[in-house]
């Protein structure tokens, strides 16, 4: 996508930064409220976020697409419960698209720095290209997987074969027969393993952890149920409160009684004992940690695919990476045309990459070096008038973030409606701020996630910056309206113009 529009010195209401769900989102409904003086600056090329960057065979989502989307935006025409990257990613084109919100998104404009003006109420944005705007408000959608990861292994850079990551997939190097090495098995690993056993000549696959693994029981809709929910959407919706009840349980699961969730693990013990007859190869996939402490992998070809002739389960730790291959601390070489990073993403350092500088030069990156944190995942003492989307936990381990993004987004704008009615900034007040998070710390306490496995949910000292500790309803209850005794509210120094 091409700038559809040039920075000439405006003050701008909203900058937005990220135009995936959550930038979408909050354009959608600033335009929906009458405001047009905003703009999204995306660093990718197109728009779409994870589901424009995330191009590997298989990528889908593991939540069902009748609960990840849009409330306001249902598709009668997933075509099916699972629907792969693309087909996401074509909804978002659409509902952009129908919404109107296009032509206030710039691509190819990466957000490298913001900071806040004091003295005139505005953050100071900076891109790449060095091109600079203000705006009253901040909005940072840039989302927390992101920023890829992969780890360093010795000899890594003198691989002479091709190296990708399933964050940066080369979709035009072809597979086809080659030997590859996969290394990772959470879910973007039990997505692309099967995807692309059957093509390539050898797979090995190095498993550091094995992780759960439930059946997806992913099915087509058929023509005539497409039919049926355009025809009758309350039908659509019902099915979507359906999907979303049954993940609200697991939450009861997850995070008030953990020994709920032994009931659970017996249904993947069951599935992974009747998937998998071969004992060894079992074993090795055998977690020793409770369901859900980790991601839950939803699949229904891993199994089978861990199991044909031409893929290996490696569970020797990697020692070096040589030119032509992979060396494990038994001291074997396997020889490969390829490695292919299933490893994740740089989670607890989010928002690194965009250099953040609140009240008096504080920076973000410092406020956080020991986790980050946020009142709600939305606002952050020090910083006013920012709005963080899928920020500091609010993520799920069980539910759609799309409707985490959908409470957040009419919770900032429950803020900024103060700054639209001539306030200058709006900040959460430092002690509303740590007694939320101590009493966060308290209820994490209780969850499975804090049951003693090694997770991407968790920073280094232990703690949890990344997940909601309960109901996302109670969520949803909690941000239906921000209140104004939570927030310093400081008049504007400057009288603004309040645009349309
Ligand atoms: P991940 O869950 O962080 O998994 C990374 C994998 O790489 C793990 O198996 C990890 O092993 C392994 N690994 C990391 N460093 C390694 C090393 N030095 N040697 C060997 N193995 C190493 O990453 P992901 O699979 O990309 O998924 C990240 C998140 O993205 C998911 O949890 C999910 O939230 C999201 N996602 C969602 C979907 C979806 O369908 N909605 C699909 C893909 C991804 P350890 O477990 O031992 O650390």
């Amino acid at each position: 996508m091409n700038a559809p529009f040039r920075l000439d010195g405006q003050v701008l209401d909203v900058a937005i930064i990220g135009a995936g769900f959550s930038g979408l989102c909050m354009a959608i409904k600033l335009k929906e409220s009458g405001r047009t003086n905003f703009r999204v600056f995306e660093k990718a090329a197109d728009i779409g976020g994870t589901w424009f960057l995330n191009r590997y065979p298989g990528c889908a989502c593991d939540v069902p697409s009748h609960l990840y989307s849009f409330s306001f935006d249902q598709n009668p025409n997933w075509s099916r419960a699972y629907s792969p990257a693309p087909e996401i990613w074509r909804y978002q084109k659409v509902t952009a698209e129908k919404h109107g919100v296009l032509p206030f998104i710039r691509c190819n404009a990466e957000v490298a720095r913001a900071e806040y003006d004091e003295d005139a109420q505005l953050w100071r944005l900076t891109l790449a290209s060095g091109e600079s705007v203000a705006a009253r408000a901040l909005v940072a959608g840039a989302g927390i997987l992101h920023v890829p990861f992969t780890p360093t292994i010795k000899g890594a850079e003198s691989f002479a074969g091709k190296t990708m990551h399933t964050a940066n997939w080369d979709d035009g190097y072809d597979l086809a027969g080659k030997r590859v090495a996969v290394i990772g098995t959470g879910a973007s690993a039990i997505q692309l393993v099967p995807a692309i056993a059957g093509q390539v000549g050898r797979l090995d696959l190095y498993q550091r952890t094995p992780g759960w693994v439930i059946p997806r029981m992913d099915y087509d809709f058929k023509e005539t149920s497409k039919a049926r929910f355009a025809r009758f959407p309350f039908l659509q919706r019902l099915l979507r409160n359906l999907i979303y009840w049954r993940a609200e349980m697991l939450a009861y699961g997850f995070t008030q009684n953990v020994k709920l969730i032994g009931k659970f693990q017996k249904l993947a013990e069951t599935y992974l004992a009747k998937a998998v007859p071969d004992p060894a190869l079992r074993a090795k996939l055998t977690p020793d940690f409770p369901l859900g402490c980790k991601r839950v992998l939803i699949s229904d070809d891993y199994y089978p695919a861990l199991q044909r002739d031409n893929v290996e389960v490696i569970t020797d730790v990697i020692s070096e990476i040589r030119s032509n291959g992979v060396v494990t601390a038994d001291g074997r070489l396997r020889e490969v045309d390829a490695i292919l990073y299933a490893t994740g993403f740089r989670v607890t350092d989010w928002l690194s990459h965009v250099d953040i500088r609140g009240k008096g030069g504080r920076k973000l990156i410092d406020d956080w070096k020991d986790g980050a944190s946020a009142y709600y995942g939305v606002a952050v003492s020090g910083y006013p008038n920012m709005f963080l989307l899928l920020g500091p936990n609010t993520g799920l381990g069980h539910n759609s973030v799309v409707f985490m993004i959908e409470a957040q987004v009419r919770y900032a704008l429950d803020c900024m409606k103060w700054l639209w009615a001539g306030a200058g900034s709006v900040e959460v007040k430092a002690e509303v701020q740590d007694a939320f998070n101590k009493d966060l710390a308290e209820r994490m306490k209780r969850t499975v996630w804090m049951s003693g496995c090694k997770s991407w949910y968790l920073n280094a000292d232990g703690t949890n910056s990344t997940l909601w500790p309960g109901f996302t309803v109670t969520y949803w209850w909690k941000t239906r309206a921000a209140a104004k005794r939570d927030f310093d509210v400081a008049p504007a120094v400057v009288p603004q113009k309040v645009a349309a």
